[in-house]
């Protein structure tokens, strides 16, 4: 039984539901994707019509892959959900309330194997660890700016999950207490400044008149307009300033910061910088490095194969495996 653990092969099914997009790959050891896979997320209200899309995707990926078996499955889904069970509740995707993903996903593609699930930016950051901008590191935070804010943690070279498996997940840390309401209910979230619709809406209301998305903006942002430039200057200086607070908590060396939003570069990352600088006092915060993300796009399909390269996590053990399905 031991002999079918993940060093049998060093490949991993994987699967990354986001609000947008579902990715499938198989995903290598040296995070090479063999097969990849990708479809938007469909509108629909019916959770068994989004499930068949997943299944669709996933059997076009293992068509593509001829003999070459895998060692286990892992997934990367929008949270919230409940961990480490898989019951997912993506906030972008209202057809899932309490789906059980990670049980569907065992019960179809990953009987007798591991089977790992986490969110999706828990998987960036595992993925940013082990291949991006923190190699070599041992304490990481590991962020996503994109249509929400949300990260992951690694100390001593693990995974961090917490109680409930949001360690880490550092987009409602207040920097405005008088800021724009939450979706999480509470107000002036580093979340509710910087992620995409918020940078639009922001621009907006400052006289944007062009593509009203994160990317529109940061396209404004990179041709000067003021409006945009100050959307991103807002969003960036919450960011840092929630950095600021984060690092004296967690005590991390580095911070790898990824997502849409994050791609617009400069923009972003100098009003967050100043921010940081401006907020972190003590010297072990101030050393704290804070850069781009190093691995680039596919990273929480990356991430969601190394919980199981990993061996840590929601992995479902052998003996948790109900042997009596011959599928
Ligand atoms: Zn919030």
């Amino acid at each position: 039984m031991w002999s079918d653990r993940p060093t049998m092969s060093s490949t991993v099914l994987a699967l990354d539901v986001g609000g947008t997009k579902l990715a499938a790959g198989l995903v290598t050891s040296r995070a090479e994707l063999l097969c990849r896979a990708e479809i938007p997320t469909p509108e629909t209200d019916d959770p068994e019509v989004l499930w068949s899309a997943v299944t669709g995707l996933v059997d076009s990926v293992l068509g593509q892959r001829g003999d070459l078996p895998f060692a286990g499955v892992g997934i990367a889904c929008g949270g919230p959900m409940t961990w480490p069970r898989g019951e997912v509740s993506p906030l972008n995707i209202p057809a899932w309330r309490g789906f059980p993903l990670l049980e569907r996903m065992r019960a179809r593609y990953g009987i007798g194997l591991p089977v790992a699930i986490h969110n999706d930016a828990v998987c960036v950051a595992v993925a940013e660890h082990r291949w991006g901008a923190g190699v070599g590191r041992d304490h990481v935070l590991g962020m996503v700016v994109s249509t929400g804010v949300g990260g992951g943690l690694l100390l001593d070279g693990r995974r961090i999950d917490g109680a409930s498996g949001n360690a880490g997940h550092i987009g409602h840390i207040v920097v405005d207490p008088a800021g724009p309401p939450c979706r999480c209910g509470g107000r002036g979230c580093v979340e509710a400044i910087a992620r995409g619709p918020a940078i639009a809406a922001y621009a907006a209301e400052q006289g944007w008149t062009g593509e009203a998305s994160g990317v529109g903006v940061a396209r404004g942002a990179h041709a000067g307009d003021a409006a945009c430039l100050g959307a991103f200057d807002r969003a960036g200086r919450a960011v840092g300033i929630a950095l600021a607070s984060a690092v004296a908590v967690l005590d991390v060396e580095l911070v790898a910061v990824g997502g849409g939003i994050a791609e617009a570069g400069a923009v972003f990352f100098d009003p967050l910088h100043a921010a940081f600088r401006e907020h972190a006092g003590l010297d072990f915060v101030r050393r704290c490095e804070v850069v781009p993300a190093g691995f680039g796009r596919g990273s929480s399909l990356a991430g969601a194969a190394a919980l199981v390269l990993d061996g840590r996590g929601s992995v479902s053990r052998f003996w948790d495996v109900d042997w009596s399905d011959p599928d």
